[in-house]
C-alpha cells in the first residue's frame, strides 16, 4: 500500500503534467471506483475547470481545482496513467487481451490522466472543498512537515494508551505512515511495537521521532530514483526492499542483533519486529 513517501513521489511527478491545465472531460469506466458518487455527479463538478495544483498530506493526493477538490486514494495497489490521447487511451482501456486496466480518466488539454486499480479498493471522489471531505478534515500532524517536531510527536504519545504500532497507524494522530514504515521506524528507534504509546520516555519519545523523518526520507529518496512512470502500466516503486531492515523479515536474522524476526498479527495487520533488542 502507498504510504507517503510512494504518494509524495507521485506528486512530485504528477505536478509538471496537471497543474495550470483545464479538464475538458471526465470518463467514468468503472462505477464502482467512485461510488456512491456517480459519474454525473463528477462530471459536474470537475468539466472545464483548471488543476491550480497537485496536493498531498499524509497518504492522501488531491487535485485543488479553481472551485472544489479531486481526491484519489490509492488504497492497496491504485496508480495513475498517463495517455497522450484519448483515442490512445480508448484503444488500450480494459480491453481483455493485454489491456490496461482504467477506472476513471481526466482528458485535459494536454494528456489523460487515468487513476486505475484492477482490485477495485481505490477511490475517486470529488468534494466541493477540502473540508467538505471527511477523510481529509480527520487527518493529524502530517509526517515529514515543519508541524511534525520531536515535542509534537511527545504530545501525542503521551496522550494515548495504544500500542505503539497500532498508535503509528492511527492518521487521525500523525498522518502518512502505514504497515511498513511504522515497523520500520520502530525497529530503527528499538522501540516494542507492543509497549503503550504513553509509556515512552522523552528521550525515547525523540528517538521515535527520529526514526520516523529518517526512515520516510530514505525511502522518498528511493521512491524518486527512478521516479513514477505513468506512461507505463506495469511500471511500480523499485528497490524498496534495500531500504527496509525488518518488514516482510519473519524467520531472518535481526539486522542488528542477530535474533530471528517475528512477525505477529496486531490490530488485524501484520507487525514484524526484534524482540531482543527493540525494548
Ligand atoms: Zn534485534
Amino acid at each position: 500500500m502507498p504510504e507517503l513517501p510512494e504518494v509524495e513521489a507521485v506528486a512530485r511527478t504528477l505536478r509538471p503534467l496537471v497543474e495550470g491545465r483545464r479538464i475538458r472531460s471526465v470518463h467514468v469506466l468503472h462505477t464502482i471506483a467512485t461510488r456512491p458518487q456517480n459519474p454525473s455527479q463528477i462530471a459536474r463538478l470537475v468539466q472545464g475547470q483548471q488543476i491550480k495544483s497537485v496536493e498531498r498530506k499524509g497518504k492522501y493526493l488531491w487535485l485543488q481545482l479553481t472551485q472544489g477538490i479531486v481526491t484519489l486514494h490509492f488504497k492497496l495497489d491504485g496508480q495513475l496513467l498517463w495517455f497522450p490521447s484519448a483515442k490512445k487511451m480508448f484503444e488500450v482501456a480494459n480491453r481483455k487481451d493485454a489491456g490496461v486496466h482504467v477506472d476513471v480518466a481526466f482528458e485535459l488539454e494536454n494528456g489523460i490522466l487515468g487513476f486505475a486499480d484492477g482490485r477495485h479498493f481505490g477511490r475517486v471522489y470529488v468534494y466541493k472543498s477540502g473540508d467538505a471531505c471527511p477523510a481529509l478534515a480527520g487527518l493529524g500532524v502530517a509526517a515529514l512537515s515543519p508541524d511534525f517536531t520531536a515535542s509534537r510527536l511527545s504530545g501525542l504519545l503521551v496522550a494515548s494508551r495504544r500500542p505503539l504500532k497500532e498508535f503509528l497507524l492511527d492518521q487521525s494522530r500523525v498522518a502518512g505512515i502505514g504497515n511498513i514504515y511504522s515497523s520500520e521506524s520502530l525497529w530503527h528507534a528499538r522501540l516494542n511495537p507492543f509497549r503503550r504509546a504513553n509509556s515512552l520516555s522523552s528521550a525515547e519519545a525523540r528517538r521515535l521521532h527520529k526514526a520516523i523523518v529518517s526512515v520516510l526520507a530514505r525511502a522518498l529518496e528511493c521512491c524518486l530514483h527512478p521516479p513514477p512512470d505513468f506512461r507505463d502500466a506495469s511500471w511500480w516503486f523499485q528497490g524498496l526492499e534495500k531500504i527496509l531492515r525488518v518488514y516482510d523479515r519473519r524467520g531472518k536474522p535481526c539486522r542488528r542483533c542477530g535474533n530471528e524476526i517475528e512477525r505477529i498479527a496486531q490490530g488485524g495487520r501484520s507487525t514484524y519486529f526484534c524482540a531482543h533488542c527493540q525494548k
